[in-house]
């Protein structure tokens, strides 16, 4: 069910790949983009009421209040299963114990005697946060996005995720009972494109923020990328992404289980084995048939993996494998080879990578400690995975004396006149009014 693509003789290096032979899918945010923009500009206009015609349409329930309220939160966390409460907190307890190292201290450097430029680490003061609910529910996200807002310290955080049919048009239980032991009190049951709008523009019941964060499907995604600039946003995090690097030494029951872990997400969910090894690719291709047969979702499973985004892709040897995954520049990124943590170590472009047999995607979708919301369709070779940082600001704050400003000001008259813009030169000009050695104006 795997499109097998056939490398070797190509380019060596991930610069030279005709990065249109890799499997990827042809997601058009850009066309999407018209479909979102009306919606964006409806709770632009009108708020709460165009929210809840949206859940309506879209999630195919009619709600009284968007804003979910605290006893519902409580509700959900006192109905927990015991075992899932469990999972959660050793999953919030590992990403607190990565993500707490992440803060950064403010620096503060001497330039000159009496100069000093410190940069100041701030957080944003208020920030959304998108947990997805359409085919899959994902009280996971509620900690890979709540933990990092929260260790850097960010004031104010409110949760939207999809409202849910089956549960009374609330988000999801689960998503409400992670929210409640995170002590997130803000939560609003809204989905896609309109949650985004929600967060950039505010509305009666959601005051607006600063920053929407979280992965979602396409609708979520074009409606940050629309919105860009009005609010801030971490990477696109779209349809996920599995590449595997593997040799001989690998385990194709491994692999296989792997990729279809993946595909699950969505029918737009990439799958890709990057290999040098045919009899691996073989053994995977029967092995992934197998899996498929028994899994839950195997129809979402089936269309993913069948679609052009994902693959076998035969390359030369474990060089050439590292140049194509570089030039993929997968979301996740599996090492299964010999000496893995050395080919892992030479990896340039992935959102996170998993190294060697006992690190599946899967722990890293859960409780790794790492974070699972990672940049998508190649944006990972310019752009992190979310983390503290995601939601901190250096400030650059200028401490200059009199003397200090005197040392250096003949050359910022020169690069003001050198850019032609002498108003820049009169203002420093303008301190010392009988300079020794001032440059005069021409
Ligand atoms: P979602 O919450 O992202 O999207 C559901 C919403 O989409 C609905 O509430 C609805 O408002 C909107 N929608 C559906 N059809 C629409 C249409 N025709 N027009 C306009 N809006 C429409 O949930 P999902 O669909 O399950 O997608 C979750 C995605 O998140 C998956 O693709 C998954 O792979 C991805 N994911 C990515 C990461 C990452 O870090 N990259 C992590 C977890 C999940």
């Amino acid at each position: 069910m795997l499109n097998r693509i056939d490398l070797r003789g190509s380019a060596r290096s991930a610069d030279g790949i005709d990065r249109d032979l890799l499997p990827r899918a042809e997601l058009d945010v850009e066309a999407v983009l018209e479909k979102v923009r009306p919606i964006c500009d409806d709770v632009h206009h009108r708020g709460s009421a165009a929210l809840i015609d949206y859940a309506e349409r879209f999630d195919g329930v009619r709600l009284d209040r968007i804003r979910v309220a605290k006893e519902d939160l409580e509700r959900a966390l006192e109905e927990l299963d015991p075992e899932v409460r469990a999972a959660l907190e050793e999953s919030v307890r590992r990403a607190r114990l990565v993500h707490r190292e992440q803060r950064r201290t403010d620096t503060t450097v001497r330039v000159v005697p009496g100069g000093t430029v410190t940069e100041r680490w701030v957080p944003v003061e208020r920030v959304g946060l998108y947990v997805p609910g359409g085919r899959a529910v994902y009280p996971s996200s509620v900690v890979m996005n709540v933990v990092p807002a929260q260790e850097a310290g960010v004031g104010s955080l409110a949760v939207a995720s999809p409202p849910q049919r089956d549960h009374g048009g609330l988000p999801h239980p689960t998503i409400l009972a992670a929210c409640a032991l995170l002590g997130v009190e803000e939560v609003h049951a809204a989905g896609g494109a309109q949650a985004v709008a929600m967060f950039a523009y505010g509305t009666e019941d959601c005051r607006p923020a600063q920053m929407v964060t979280g992965p979602g499907n396409i609708y979520v995604a074009a409606a940050k990328r629309l919105l860009k600039g009005r609010i801030g946003i971490d990477a696109e995090a779209g349809p996920t992404e599995i590449a595997i690097l593997a040799d001989d030494t690998a385990d194709p029951v491994h692999v296989a289980a792997d990729l279809i872990s993946q595909a699950e997400h969505d029918t737009l969910a990439a799958a890709v084995l990057v290999t040098p090894s045919e009899a691996l690719a073989g053994k995977v291709g029967e092995e992934t048939a197998r899996q498929v047969a028994g899994t839950r979702h195997r129809e979402r499973v089936t269309e993913a993996l069948r679609g052009r985004q994902s693959g076998i892709v035969l390359v030369e040897d474990l060089d050439h494998g590292l140049a194509v995954v570089d030039a993929y520049a997968a979301e996740h990124l599996e090492i299964q080879t010999a000496d893995a943590a050395a080919v892992a170590a030479r990896v340039r472009n992935a959102g996170a990578v998993f190294v060697g047999p006992w690190s599946p995607v899967s722990l890293g979708d859960y409780a790794a400690g790492s974070n699972h919301v990672l940049p998508t369709g190649g944006c990972a070779c310019h752009s992190s995975g979310l983390s503290v940082q995601t939601f901190l600001r250096g400030i650059h704050v200028v401490d200059y004396s009199r003397e200090a400003l005197a040392g250096i000001a003949p050359q910022v008259i020169t690069l003001a006149r050198a850019e032609d813009l002498p108003a820049h030169g009169d203002a420093v000009r303008a301190r010392f009014p009988r300079p020794p050695q001032m440059p005069q104006a021409p």
